[in-house]
């Protein structure tokens, strides 16, 4: 047991690759206890800070322009200029060598210079700190030969909500500099699904589906924004019937997969974030294309289902109004729509970012 345990210690892990200002280097590293190690040595050039061993106290002093830190090695303790952290594992020294733990040297890294790695393969990625919105999957709904509500004049839902989502991206892309992606960019059909699916492939950190709303009363207009939890009234739970029924174009049984298919966990994770979304969309949409305040709802969409990210199902205005629809079909009002998403965006950019990155 005991020799299986030194050759086990002894075999040393392969070197891990790390690319950074456009220079390639190879780090030592140590596998203990199935975590990696990394040489501290072999770390310096890399994110040029500079490592001098106290051999009194046994500290190590790193610094980097005016900061500095200091470790022990075989402890977990670890202070970053004044504040002292405690962390799950300890440096170790082989030889006179410093290993450090991924978690401390994150530590390290973000304090120095608001970065982290993580490891791929054999490979170090860096990456910036700090949580950003900075991709979104803008879904506009329907399509192919499903094609939405339909409005008196034979506006087709499909049609407008396509043209509002090319907008959307064109305005994100430029002045908040967020990639947009479409889940469809032309008259397609595309299970909802895949549409999920999709953002969640991507790991978007947004998802938006643009849909216009009906109803069998003329008389209904106005903006309402759905974030995904089971449908509180029964107007929500109409829409959701509606924009549900979308699975009729995939599957004979799409009733029984509505009932059957069990409450997905995924958004329940982001219910605070897609409410705070979906308000600061209708407030702003509100604003910028003055149709009238249908609230903030909650249904169980099946598009929102299982997108592991803040979401949210706007629908627009009404197609069957008989002054939505024409509305709906002049570029003005398109624009008008497509402004106030793109504010809404920015602001829960904002908010969202500055909440995570306390
Ligand atoms: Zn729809």
């Amino acid at each position: 047991m005991l020799s299986v345990l030194i050759i086990a210690f002894l075999v040393s892990a392969p070197k891990l690759k790390i690319e950074y200002n456009g220079k390639s280097y190879k780090i030592n590293c140590q596998i203990i206890d199935k975590f990696t190690y990394l040489s501290l040595k072999d770390l310096q050039p890399v994110f040029d800070f500079t490592v001098s061993e106290n051999t009194k106290t046994k500290r190590f002093v790193l610094k980097f322009k005016e900061k500095d830190i200091i470790l022990i090695p075989d402890n977990p303790w670890i202070k970053l200029g004044d504040k002292i952290l405690n962390l799950p594992l300890s440096s170790e020294l082989r030889g006179t060598e410093l290993y450090v733990p991924l978690p401390m040297l994150n530590k390290i890294l973000e304090y120095f210079l608001k970065k982290n790695i993580k490891i791929k393969g054999k490979k170090l990625i860096v990456y910036e700190t700090g949580i950003r919105i900075k991709k979104i999957v803008i879904d506009p709904g329907h399509g192919g030969k499903d094609p939405g509500a339909i409005g008196h004049n034979g506006t087709y839902e499909k049609d407008i909500v396509l043209k509002i989502a090319k907008l959307v991206t064109k305005l994100i892309e430029s002045e908040l500099g967020v990639k947009c992606i479409l889940t469809r960019d032309k008259d397609i059909f595309i299970p909802l699904n895949e549409r999920t699916k999709l953002a969640n492939d991507e790991e978007a950190d947004l998802f938006l589906s643009i849909h216009c709303n009906a109803a069998r009363s003329r008389r209904h207009h106005g903006t309402e924004m759905y974030f995904l939890s089971p449908a509180k009234t029964t107007w929500a739970r109409a829409v959701e019937a509606r924009e549900n029924a979308s699975l009729k174009y995939e599957t004979p049984d799409w009733e029984d997969k509505v009932k059957g298919i069990l409450w997905d966990m995924a958004q329940t994770e982001f219910l605070k974030e897609s409410n705070t979304l979906s308000g600061k969309l209708l407030k702003s949409i509100l604003e910028s294309a003055n149709t009238k305040d249908r609230g903030v709802r909650q249904a169980n969409f099946f598009v929102l289902r299982g997108a592991y990210m803040p979401a949210c199902l706007l629908e627009l205005e009404f197609l069957s109004n008989l002054k939505g629809e024409k509305r709906l079909k002049t570029k003005e009002f398109q624009k008008q729509l497509a402004q106030g998403i793109l504010k809404g965006v920015k602001e829960f950019k904002e908010w969202y970012e500055e909440r995570m990155n306390k």
